[in-house]
């Protein structure tokens, strides 16, 4: 209704414009011409009554110019309450706000709307607005539209707020490229070089990323094929790190020529954990002995699993301080993350617990014992996401042929680097040799979200000789691989894709949770790789080396080695 009363408004404004434009003499003239006919011929008319009044002569008696100046009268008096009647009517009952204070874009008429009449573009949602290849086909980037141009000053001159773009434009392409635009007026600065076109920016919309200008381009390496549970993986790798797929890549090839790896997921469950309040530490202790009472259990999973088809309690393990408890819900997700879905269940039994202890405060539905995207020796005890132990034995022939070092100097690294070292410096997670490298480039290329990378690189590598010495059992132990293969940014294009050369790409619709599952395992199988490589590098003293052929240009290598 607003909007069509806006539209309505809108209109009537335009008309009156166009109405002027067809007359034949310019408006003021015309308006001076009717002004100047309505009072001469009211000065007529009084007179002659005032003549008729002398004379007693009756009204109904008229001439010819009487009648004539009674018709130029009525002429003249609705072209004057045509022009400023209605329009004087129209500004009460619909009072148009001045540009100047426009500044929420759904109370009053603002600058944009204006001219979004004008160029009669539709205010639809940006999904609908445009067929989705239609995107590649922009080529230009500057904004050269003259309403286009309108709009970027607007936005500069802070009338038209920047966020509000898509929603008024509904075309996210050009809400993007206007909103650049603005940025670079406003800041003075070039953002040459991040590219605009060739991304579906309706597929962001309300789910991904706010007032885009633009995006970043992260080339995808493939590291593979990786040989896990004996299925073959080509393994998405989106970095900028010179030597990173190169490695991993070495690492699978020697996995690979040793039979493969395997992989088990031994824990499947997300984490929330709000944190309550109670007037003593007795009531928070007496809550916590209720959760944490086997009996109680089924009663509260069926409270907490009604939020969603797929989220499943699988346990409450709660932390008191005080009068505050911090209630930690663990549970599986299906193919999502979980963030989401794991919050859902958390208010619904919280909402139920308020029932029977109504003493209780929520003070917030994350009260960090969760511990989400934050180092935390919660996560790594207890787990996170999903729970996973890769191994392997590498042969020795492979260690020395395709790893270049042999399975003693392997194992004394790994024991002198990975364990005391990363004990002497007070490690959280952190016994291994670059886990998350492989982890933030695996998460980037599959739309995970990669700030979780925290928590998700936490990792223990161990490594034992094994066959009377001969060859080396090698094994990465992740408690946190937080993935999915639903939500977030898992459905963007380029995302998606990298999940299809998975084969785990959506939800998996006969066993609910298994892609996400067999991507965790991914991760797993693929950090074991790289942790091989790197590792066999190092003690091989190969790592100066490989850095300086894979991240300096041939003529920096070519003057180290002169
Ligand atoms: P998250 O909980 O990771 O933040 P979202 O809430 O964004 O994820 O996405 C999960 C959504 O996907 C939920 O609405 C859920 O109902 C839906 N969904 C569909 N199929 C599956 C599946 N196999 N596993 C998990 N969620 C699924």
């Amino acid at each position: 209704m607003e909007a069509r009363r806006r539209e309505n408004k809108l209109k009537l404004a335009d008309e009156s414009v166009k109405a002027s434009d067809a007359l034949p003499l310019p408006l003021y003239l015309t308006n001076a011409f009717f002004f100047t006919l309505f009072f001469s011929v009211v000065y007529f008319l009084l007179l002659r009554w005032r003549e008729k009044i002398r004379n007693s002569t009756p009204l109904h008696v008229v001439t010819v110019s009487d009648i004539a100046a009674v018709l130029t009268f009525v002429a003249s008096f609705i072209y004057l309450l045509g022009f400023f009647g209605i329009g004087f009517v129209q500004s009460i009952i619909i009072p148009r706000a001045p540009l100047e204070d426009v500044t929420d874009d759904e109370d009053e008429i603002s600058d944009f709307d204006r001219l979004m009449v004008k160029e009669d573009s539709p205010k639809i949602p940006c999904a609908a607005a445009a067929p989705k290849s239609d995107y590649l086909k922009i080529e230009k980037i500057e904004v050269t539209d003259e309403q286009d141009e309108e709009i970027v000053k607007s936005v500069v001159e802070g009338k038209i707020p920047s966020y509000a773009l898509e929603s008024k434009l509904g075309d996210c392409r050009r809400a993007a490229a206007i909103r650049r635009e603005a940025l670079q007026r406003i800041t003075g600065k070039s953002l040459e070089g991040l590219p605009l076109n060739g991304f579906d920016y309706e597929s962001i919309l309300g789910q991904c990323c706010e007032m885009p200008v633009g995006y970043v381009q992260i080339p995808v390496g493939i590291a593979g094929p990786l040989l896990l549970d004996e299925h073959e993986y080509s393994v998405p790798m989106a970095t900028t790190e010179g030597c990173l797929v190169a490695s991993t890549n070495r690492g699978c090839k020697a996995i690979y020529a040793s039979g493969g790896a395997t992989s088990s997921l031994y824990r499947d469950a997300m984490t929330r954990a709000p944190v309550v309040r109670f007037p003593s530490a007795k009531r928070a202790a007496e809550l916590k002995l209720f959760l944490e009472d086997p009996l109680n259990f089924e009663t509260l999973s069926m409270v907490f699993n009604s939020s969603s088809r797929f989220g499943r309690l699988q346990s409450i393990k709660c932390a008191i301080a005080g009068k505050n408890l911090y209630i930690r819900f663990s549970c599986s997700t299906g193919d999502a993350m979980g963030m989401n879905m794991v919050s859902k269940g958390v208010q619904n039994t919280l909402d139920f617990l308020n029932n029977q202890f109504p003493d209780m405060d929520v003070m917030g539905i994350s009260g960090n014992y969760c511990s989400d995207k934050k180092p935390a020796a919660v996560n790594w005890i207890e787990g996170r996401g999903k729970s996973v132990v890769c191994e392997a034995v590498i042969t020795g022939d492979v260690v020395k042929k395709v790893l270049k070092t042999d399975v003693a100097s392997l194992v004394e690294l790994n024991m002198l680097k990975n364990l005391t070292g990363s004990a002497m410096a007070g490690a959280l997670g952190g016994f291994n040799a670059h886990a998350s490298n492989i982890v933030s480039a695996i998460y980037i290329a599959t739309g995970q979200d990669p700030a979780q990378n925290i928590e998700s690189s936490h990792c223990i590598t161990m490594m034992e000789a094994v066959n009377d010495g001969k060859d080396l059992h090698v094994s990465v132990t992740m408690p946190c691989i937080e993935v999915g293969t639903v939500g977030g940014g898992t459905q963007l294009a380029s995302q998606s894709a990298c999940l299809n050369l998975l084969g785990v790409k959506g939800a998996n619709k006969e066993a609910p949770g298994s892609n996400a599952r067999l991507l965790a395992t991914i991760v797993a199988g693929a950090v074991l790789a790289g942790e091989l490589s790197l590792m066999s590098a190092i003690a091989a003293g190969q790592l100066v080396k490989s850095h300086m052929k894979y991240n300096r240009s041939n003529k920096d290598v070519a003057s180290m080695k002169s």
